[in-house]
């Protein structure tokens, strides 16, 4: 099999694969819809309303936590709360200083610019961004040697919103200039189990509680991959079942997929045995977990290790990563890797 396209096309990923583009209709669009991470929530909520009553643009927000737990989707919601206009962007894709001033030069008051990845905005754009976000202005230099000139350009009060998966990597200058910080963390399966039972009402795909149940609790604390799997099974049951998700079909469809009950593939028990056959469980380099399994580091970083870490199958030490027992109990292996029956 070819490893790279096998990594991509994971049915666990956290990224966003071009299947989910027919995931609109299940964003939530109100604070009220949206599931789970309540203390954010909460919190958002009275910001939100205290910046209508003063009618003022809303403190910039800073939403970190790793890829597919609802940060882009959080953001609309903010805008839609706000009932203002809602401009998205990303990091990598403002390449020059003018790309960012056109988007802000049309912003207009109270709007909401999103910058998904913000960490990965050029030096030279993040440097424009620092006075757009504290003075709402910016100074763009125009043409080049003797005659260039710099123009003063005041700007529309904004509110940007920027996404990260993590916040370390942002420059202290860019981290301070935000005033909200929010991390969203890994959801439980309870909240997952509904946020499977609302796709599936949207979609109309008859769900019981427990098929719902059986999905969250495979889909790493995930919703991009819970709403992945519920359209994958979805078809298992309309093909094999009688088109109801239930516990047997979920099951069913999952492990036909290679997705465990703890929603482990292929990829992540790999890793995890290589880990333990090839260098005793660790401390294993976070370069050379990345060269076994040929992915970034920074990949392994945001989207493996997350939900490993949260079910304590690994841990990490100064001197790399471990394999800790419980990853032993569920591979069926002992500790020199042998499987155990
Ligand atoms: P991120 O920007 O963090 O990568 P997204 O906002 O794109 O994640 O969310 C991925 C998908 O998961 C969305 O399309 C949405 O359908 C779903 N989703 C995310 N958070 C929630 C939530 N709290 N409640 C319901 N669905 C959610």
């Amino acid at each position: 099999m070819d490893h790279e396209m096998d990594l991509e096309n994971r049915l666990v990923s956290m990224e966003y694969l071009p299947e989910d583009d027919g995931d609109n209709p299940l964003r939530p669009r109100s604070l009220r819809e949206y599931i789970g991470q309540e203390k954010v929530k909460e919190n958002l909520s009275v910001f939100i309303d205290a910046a209508k009553e003063r009618h003022e643009a809303l403190d910039h927000v800073l939403l970190y936590g790793p890829p597919g737990l609802g940060k882009t989707t959080l953001a609309a919601i903010i805008a839609n709360e706000l009932g203002v206009n809602f401009r998205i962007t990303s990091g990598p894709a403002l390449e020059r200083p003018g790309d960012l001033a056109a988007l802000l030069t049309n912003m207009e008051e109270g709007d909401v610019l999103f910058i998904d990845e913000i960490h990965r905005l050029p030096r030279t754009v993040e440097e424009i961004l620092y006075p757009a976000m504290e003075d709402f202005a910016i100074d763009i230099i125009n043409g080049k040697g003797q005659g260039a000139a710099s123009i003063h350009l005041p700007l529309q009060k904004f509110t940007l919103i920027g996404a990260t998966t993590r916040a370390g990597q942002l420059s202290a200058p860019l981290r301070d200039r935000f005033g909200v910080i929010a991390r969203l963390e890994l959801y439980t399966p309870e909240e997952l189990a509904k946020i499977v039972a609302r796709s599936a009402r949207i979609l109309d795909v008859p769900c019981e509680d427990e098929g719902a149940l059986e999905i969250a609790s495979r889909c790493r604390g995930t919703p991009r991959i819970a709403n992945r799997m519920l359209k994958r099974v979805r078809d298992f049951a309309q093909i094999l079942g009688g088109g109801v998700i239930d516990k047997a079909s979920a099951r069913q469809a999952l492990d036909r997929m290679e997705v465990d009950e703890l929603g482990l593939d292929m990829v992540d028990r790999r890793m995890l045995e290589a880990m333990i056959r090839h260098y005793n469980g660790g401390p294993v380099g976070l370069e050379t977990l990345a060269a076994m399994i040929g992915e970034e580091a920074v990949t392994i970083e945001d989207v493996y290790e997350p939900y490993l870490m949260q079910i304590g199958f690994i841990s990490r030490t100064p001197r790399g990563r471990v394999v800790l027992p419980a990853a032993y109990a569920h591979l069926g292996m002992d500790q020199n890797g042998q499987t155990m029956f």
